[in-house]
């Protein structure tokens, strides 16, 4: 078991700085996702861990001892990658037992450990086949079998999904939640799918340019989004954006589009005129049932999904996206209205793209 502690983690490649001051406590035995668009420093942080990347700056723990300059092999660890890295030449059982066999541990010690991760990973059948003969799927899980007869204090993973296709991914993804679970020990996992953070997370850590933009547990991510980065981000189809003014009208806040369109705000601190974007995602759009009320919406493509459908339009010149779970007997061009609740409205500063309620 391992805690993890990062303070103030800066890294630069040369002259190029890629994480710029990263605070994060990772707790024994927790599933943290850092998710966030490529090139936004997942990789570099995760490998930085795993003392495969020097730390240029900031203080690094492993269960509260400094580790910054601590050697790969002395961290316990084990890492499981997109590209599953499993030699061609020997059975599944060979490939897991590389790693025992380098350490020169004797057969009769490390035997029962793959024996146990071939039952716990259904790869009991397969250990005299060559890696050629198995699935995508199969060859993940010898992967994430030779990481678990190490039995490390913690596990990273960096895409690990990435190469299966949609319907393997989803088998996996609740098979290591399910490994997770039965082993308890601390993992990082490293996707840019936000689906997969959400689904898999005990916390995620959102990151975008470098930086930590939010860390939380999902839905409380999903829920109270900190700025429209992690708004946007979070979610699918993402969240609805609508900028505009603030305006007093009957003793009633409103958010004024420049086109003068009117959507009543939740109480909260606002000042008149302040620039503000309100976000709402696309299932808490509802269809208003009377035509004279609610926000005109044009409507530019129709998507069913089977179990939802969403339409896809405009409000003013913001694009707009509505998840239904009704069938309706709507078409392109059609206009409707449309409900924005008040309750479910995300209300973010334009100019320093935070969250204001
Ligand atoms: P992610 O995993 O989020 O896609 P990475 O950690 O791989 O992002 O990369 C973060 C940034 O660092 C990117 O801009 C990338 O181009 C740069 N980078 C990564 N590795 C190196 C390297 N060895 N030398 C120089 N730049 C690098």
């Amino acid at each position: 078991m391992a805690s993890v502690q990062l303070k103030q983690i800066y890294k630069q490649y040369e002259q190029t700085p890629v994480l710029h001051g990263i605070d994060l406590q990772i707790e024994d035995g927790e599933f943290i996702v850092l998710v966030g668009p490529s090139g936004c420093g997942k990789s570099t942080l995760m490998r930085m861990v795993a003392g495969l990347e020097d730390i240029s700056g900031g203080d690094f723990y492993i269960d509260g001892a400094r580790a910054n300059e601590l050697p790969p092999q002395q961290r316990n660890i084990a890492m499981v990658f997109q590209s599953y890295a499993l030699y061609p030449h020997l059975t599944v059982y060979e490939n897991i037992a590389f790693g025992p066999r380098l350490r020169k541990e004797p057969e009769s010690s490390f035997k029962p450990r793959i024996e146990a991760a071939a039952a716990m990973l259904n790869l009991t059948p397969y250990l005299q086949r060559l890696p050629k003969a198995l699935s995508g799927g199969q060859r993940q899980r010898v992967a994430m079998g030779r990481a678990v007869v190490r039995e490390p204090a913690l596990f990273l993973f960096d895409e690990p999904l990435s190469n299966l296709d949609a319907k393997l991914r989803v088998q996996m993804r609740a098979e290591i939640k399910a490994l997770h679970q039965r082993l308890k020990n601390t993992v990082i996992y490293v996707t840019h799918d936000q689906i997969e953070a959400i689904t898999m997370g005990d916390r995620i850590v959102v990151m975008n340019g470098g930086k930590i933009e939010q860390v939380g547990k999902p839905l409380d991510i999903y829920d109270r989004p900190a700025n429209i980065f992690v708004a946007s981000f979070i979610g699918s189809p993402s969240m609805n954006f609508i900028e505009g003014t603030v305006q007093l009208k009957d003793n009633k806040e409103l958010l004024v589009t420049e086109q003068g369109i009117e959507i009543e705000l939740p109480l909260c601190e606002l000042i008149l005129g302040q620039q503000i974007t309100i976000g709402i995602r696309p299932e808490h759009i509802a269809l208003s049932n009377q035509l004279e009320s609610g926000i005109e919406l044009s409507l530019d493509l129709i998507e069913p999904t089977g179990a939802e459908t969403y339409l896809y339009g405009k409000i003013d010149r913001f694009a707009c996206c509505i998840a239904l779970r009704e069938r309706q007997n709507l078409a392109p061009q059609d206009k409707i209205n449309v409900q924005l609740p008040k309750q479910h409205l995300h209300i973010f500063d334009t100019v320093s793209t935070l969250r204001l309620n």
